[in-house]
């Protein structure tokens, strides 16, 4: 569905900015290394809940608490 290029969120196994959704909702694989995320409901850093909104944007994939990366690799 995505149409529009859009040099997304940036992997953070790679750095590169090719982290895509998966089919699986709140699954994200980075095209670039092929490293596989799971997007958490509990940030690791703060242990702030996040309000997980599983479509296909990535704006929510940071705690809107203290600004982590709520991925972890799988
Ligand atoms: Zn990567
Ligand atoms: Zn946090």
């Amino acid at each position: 569905m995505e149409s529009s290029v859009n040099l997304g969120p940036s992997c953070p196994a790679c750095k590169e900015p090719w982290l895509r959704p998966s089919t699986l909702p709140g699954r994200y694989r980075c095209v670039y290394c092929l490293h596989r995320f799971e997007l958490l409901s509990v940030c690791p850093d703060c242990g702030e809940h996040g309000t997980i909104v599983r479509m296909s944007s990535t704006a929510d994939m940071r705690c809107n608490h203290c600004g982590a990366l709520m991925l972890t690799e799988v």
